[in-house]
């Protein structure tokens, strides 16, 4: 729906917020107090709606999906009806007058709310908050919301807006949380968790909470490292104070996405978590980054439809890119551009390129097309111009709802350009514009040097290796990688002085190359290859510690011996790769293999996060261990939450349904699945 220019001014004075579907209603302010339960899977709520209309009607509703209200409770309408998907309001709706609705109600949410072991959750955009509360599936009305969450003595709440009272009530405790400006439903979130916090202070006085499990506590640094230097950039970047009244993060175990932008509230994988080590291969910058963005890009003002999607999407991986060139440096910057560019053109040349304004385009459009879309047009207005475009772009329609008309108008304004053939080239254009990329990229000096690196693959090794050392010796990440792999099509008899150099560099990233690329490890190199073992890179010490033990036979026990207490990332990749060799290196530990073996099996159950059991299957099922504690976990997993990982589990058990002893022993343990598996079950895998 478009507004037009008059009708958006009665809008602005009016302050009228309206639904698509019901074009004069306007919800105003929801509040509620909720209690999830983890026994039940179920949720009980007293809730409350203000809502006015702007005509006489006889009836509005607002969404509910599976609402079971307590009709005794109802109060200041008529009468309320329930269908699958909606609860329906019988007054006689007097135009201007507010209305204040109420009653109590329960629910047990297929989708957007989630148990998962000790925590409770919920993920709002994609499937609907109206599954837990009753508010509008339409981003068009914003509404503020007022929660009030009911949760155990011992557990933290973690909620849009401020949190102004926490009252005791038994066993339970009621965290009060007040929201001071209005917001669409799917930005409605909570989470409930063991949690412990930290609180920097922004730049400008925002209060900056940081959780994390508490079993984790001692990564909450480094995982949250340069968190308040990315808020204050992002702050003073977009030029428009931060329109919340705090920011919260909290990392939750077997999130649906990398992380999600709840007004105040960014719930994000527990997969980020990570120690000093993690952190140089898989930290939380850019997805903390993108987030945050989000605030501005989508939650002050918030796309009209899917057609306007590049407004949050695009936006919120331009600005996370822009802060993490401030931590990581320009070359980080040009060279992530350059990777999305590959994968654009590829895309494109396939003939399945996409219009930034294609309702339905992929993720790789709106985010990294969207973020070169927003690279190119900062490169044609400069920065300043760029940044006052946008500055202006989020006041004129701050709590409002926009389209990519509407900033294409603020540009044209602000800059005095016509936006016409940016609007053709970035916006419309199903094509990826990769001349136009490839002129941008050359402007930075290391993404020359790089395609000259690059253009040597097509060189004979013995006129390329002078020019080897000398790039080499210049320890840039980017291009020493791209020089390892390039090795690695080359006889060793020719290479090894230059792998020594690549050694001697003493950069992560080049030695990482090393260790995934050569994978038989030379009786020369066995020394220096040794040495990634305490590289501070755990993608690194796993790839050398498995090349190593299968490239020397004899030297199998010194590397279980040395990699003995390592864990790795959240996902204890090395910890079980550990588990995995140790059980069949034979000889070693012979006393200990079943103590190893029991460990990985629990890693396959659901005490764990998905992204533990998904490696600990895979290893049991390499080693062919089918006992019935790894087959319950893998039915349990069948009907996961997280899709990947479900038809991960399901793809393995289609692989052993000819196998006759694991048929027994699903029949044998039938009685004790849930009834979602035993249905899965029944229909795909039992014979
Ligand atoms: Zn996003």
């Amino acid at each position: 729906m478009r507004f037009s220019i008059l009708f958006l001014f009665f809008l602005l004075v009016s302050g009228w917020c309206l639904s698509q579907a019901q074009p004069y209603l306007d919800v105003l302010r929801i509040e509620a107090k909720v209690s999830p339960d983890s026994e039940l899977e179920a949720i009980e709520g007293h809730f409350s709606v203000t809502l006015k209309v702007n005509k006489a009607v006889k009836s509005v509703f607002i969404d509910g999906v599976d609402i079971k209200i307590d009709s005794t409770t109802i109060k200041g309408v008529n009468a309320i009806k329930t269908t699958e998907d909606k609860i329906w309001f019988t007054h006689d709706f007097v135009p201007g007058e507010e209305y204040r609705i109420s009653f109590t109600y329960s629910a047990s949410p297929k989708q957007t709310l989630y148990f998962v072991r000790d925590q409770i959750w919920t993920q709002g955009q994609g499937k609907y908050t109206s599954h837990w509360l009753p508010s509008l599936d339409d981003l068009t009305d914003k509404i503020e919301f007022d929660l009030k969450i009911t949760a155990p003595k011992d557990k933290t709440v973690v909620a849009n807006g401020a949190l102004i009272n926490k009252i005791e009530e038994g066993d339970a405790i009621t965290w009060q949380f007040d929201m001071k400006n209005p917001m669409s439903s799917y930005l409605v979130a909570f989470a409930i968790g063991d949690y412990s916090k930290r609180t920097a202070i922004s730049a400008t006085g925002v209060p900056l909470e940081m959780y994390i499990a508490t079993r984790d506590t001692a990564k909450l640094v480094t995982t949250y490292k340069h968190s308040k230097e990315i808020f204050d950039f992002l702050e003073n970047t977009i030029g428009v104070p931060y329109p919340w009244q705090n920011y919260k993060q909290v990392p939750v175990r077997d999130f649906i996405y990398a992380g999600m932008e709840n007004t105040t509230a960014t719930i994000f994988s527990e997969s980020f978590i990570c120690d000093s080590i993690g952190f140089n291969d898989q930290n939380y910058i850019n997805v903390n980054a993108h987030e945050l963005a989000h605030q501005w890009f989508g939650n002050l003002v918030t796309e009209v439809a899917s057609k306007d999607h590049w407004l949050h999407e695009g936006f919120a991986t331009f600005y996370a890119l822009l802060a993490e060139r401030e931590i990581f440096g320009e070359d980080y910057y040009y060279w992530k551009l350059f990777q999305s560019a590959e994968q654009l053109k590829s895309l494109s040349e396939e003939g399945k390129g996409e219009a930034l304004t294609n309702p339905k385009a992929s993720s790789l459009t709106f985010y990294e097309k969207g973020a070169w879309a927003l690279h190119i047009l900062k490169e044609q207005l400069g920065a300043l111009v760029f940044n006052k475009a946008v500055t202006t772009f989020l006041e004129q329609y701050s709590f409002q709802n926009v389209t990519v008309e509407d900033f294409l108008k603020v540009v044209e304004t602000i800059s005095g350009q016509p936006m016409e053939s940016f609007k053709n080239d970035w916006l419309l254009q199903s094509s990826f514009n990769s001349t136009a990329a490839l002129e941008s990229l050359t402007k930075s000096s290391f993404m020359r040097e790089y395609f000259e690196a690059q253009a040597l693959r097509a060189v004979p090794i013995d006129q390329k290796i002078e020019t080897f050392y000398s790039l080499l010796a210049k320890g840039n990440d980017y291009i020493g990688q791209e020089i390892i792999v390039q090795l690695s099509d080359e006889p060793l008899a020719k290479t090894l002085p230059l792998y020594q150099a690549a050694f001697e560099t003493n950069n992560l990233y080049i030695r990482q190359a090393i260790a995934q690329t050569l994978q038989t490890v030379p009786e020369a190199l066995k020394a220096d290859y040794e040495s990634l073992l305490y590289d501070a890179s755990y993608v690194t010490q796993e790839a050398a510690f498995y090349n190593l033990w299968s490239s020397f036979p004899t030297s199998k026990i010194t590397y279980l011996d040395k990699l003995k207490g390592t864990v790795g990332f959240q996902s204890k990749n090395i910890r079980q790769l550990w588990l995995l060799l140790a059980l069949v290196t034979e000889g070693y530990e012979n006393d200990n293999k079943k103590t190893y073996l029991n460990e990985l099996l629990e890693y396959a159950t659901e005490k764990h996060s998905f992204q533990i059991r998904e490696i600990a299957i895979r290893y049991l099922l390499d080693i062919q261990v089918y006992t019935p504690q790894l087959v319950a976990s893998l039915v349990d997993a069948s009907v996961h939450h997280n899709w990947r990982f479900r038809n991960f589990a399901r793809a393995q058990l289609k692989g052993l349904k000819p196998n006759p002893d694991v048929q027994k022993m699903l029949n044998d343990m039938l009685d004790s699945f849930s009834l979602k598996e035993q249905d899965y079950l029944k229909k795909e895998i039992l014979e």
